[in-house]
């Protein structure tokens, strides 16, 4: 977990797709098709004392479906919205978080020993308490072995339940995440040709949550890509502008940012502006570059399958980026219609 300017989505999303801590149970691989369980419906987990009035779960629904509707049902998808208010509640969660962990293909240990030792790993014990401490961590977890799960967690969703808004648009940005890793083999490093890039992971997201955020109305699109120049939006500080003013030598592709404490501008906020820049210089169609591309990375890779949808290569994609991105907000804004 990247730890980034405490601003209200940074706390939903940041550091999401970094933070991985998958439970190695068995050896049957990971499915890079992302056809696991095409039909299970996400299910969602909300601790006692949340949700009274039924808003919590309704605003992050809004925001899961959307994202469902577009991307497809890819799962099994479990949510857990929690809080400190219960610590029975809590502690039932995380046995029943233990429990869809259960490789049912394992007779030694038996389900019983592998909920048990679920429970009393050092990052899940730390993470239950957490939760009942107040804290507000969380991101998007999923499995590398079987069975393949994904799953967001929110260790205090309070913060969640009062901003209906940063609610819905964290649902959003999380699925996409889903959708991508449903199309890669994340054993392998984010530069392998199996899996994606961080600025691809991010950015992508960051760009398709905002503009389905618009689509529900709930946002304007426009101004927030230009807010994530100006002063870096719901993501972090500083913006693109004076990012760029401080660092002449950034990459898109470079994946050492995330322990420099660049990560937040390279990855979510310039890979954002890179997806607007294939979407609206390129010419690309929106859903190509948000979701049909990635259905070819597991076959030919994921240069060959860029290669192919968005009709460039990525060394000639990052060279014209860098050029593009240097423009003034003036004259960057104009390729929005
Ligand atoms: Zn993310």
């Amino acid at each position: 977990m990247k730890t980034i300017a405490p601003i209200a989505i940074a706390l939903l999303v940041v550091g999401c797709v970094e933070k991985n801590s998958p439970q190695p149970q068995e050896d049957t691989p990971a499915d890079p098709n992302g056809e696991v369980n095409a039909t299970a419906e996400p299910v969602l987990f909300v601790a006692n004392g949340l949700n009274a009035d039924g808003s919590l779960v309704k605003n992050y629904h809004r925001g899961l479906q959307y994202a469902i509707d577009y991307f497809g049902n890819y799962g099994p998808y479990y949510v857990y919205l929690l809080g400190p208010d219960s610590e029975q509640s809590v502690r039932e969660i995380y046995r029943q978080r233990a429990m869809t962990r259960i490789n049912p293909g394992s007779r030694f240990p038996t389900a019983e020993e592998q909920v048990e030792k679920f429970l009393n790993l050092p990052n899940v014990a730390a993470e239950i308490k957490s939760v009942l401490s107040g804290k507000a961590e969380g991101g998007l977890t999923w499995t590398q072995e079987s069975p393949i799960l994904y799953e967001d967690v929110t260790t205090n969703a309070k913060g969640r339940e009062k901003d209906p808004v940063e609610n819905t648009w964290g649902a959003l940005h999380e699925y996409h995440h889903v959708f991508q890793m449903a199309h890669c083999d994340t054993k392998q490093e984010r530069t392998s040709e199996k899996n994606i890039n961080s600025w691809m992971a991010e950015g992508m997201a960051t760009y398709s949550s905002a503009k389905f955020m618009d689509n529900l109305g709930l946002v304007d699109f426009q101004d927030y890509m230009l807010e994530l120049r100006k002063s870096g939006a719901n993501i972090a500080r500083p913006g693109i502008n004076e990012f760029l003013i401080a660092t002449q030598d950034w990459q898109l592709d470079n994946e050492s940012y995330w322990d420099q404490g660049r990560s937040a501008q390279v990855y979510y906020m310039l890979g954002a502006w890179a997806t607007a820049y294939l979407i609206h210089v390129q010419n690309i169609d929106e859903s190509v570059v948000l979701k049909k591309w990635y259905h070819d990375i597991p076959q030919i890779g994921k240069s060959a399958a860029f290669e192919k949808h968005m009709g460039l290569s990525l060394a000639e994609f990052y060279q014209k980026f860098d050029t593009f991105i240097r423009q003034t907000d003036d004259e960057i804004m104009v390729i929005f219609p």
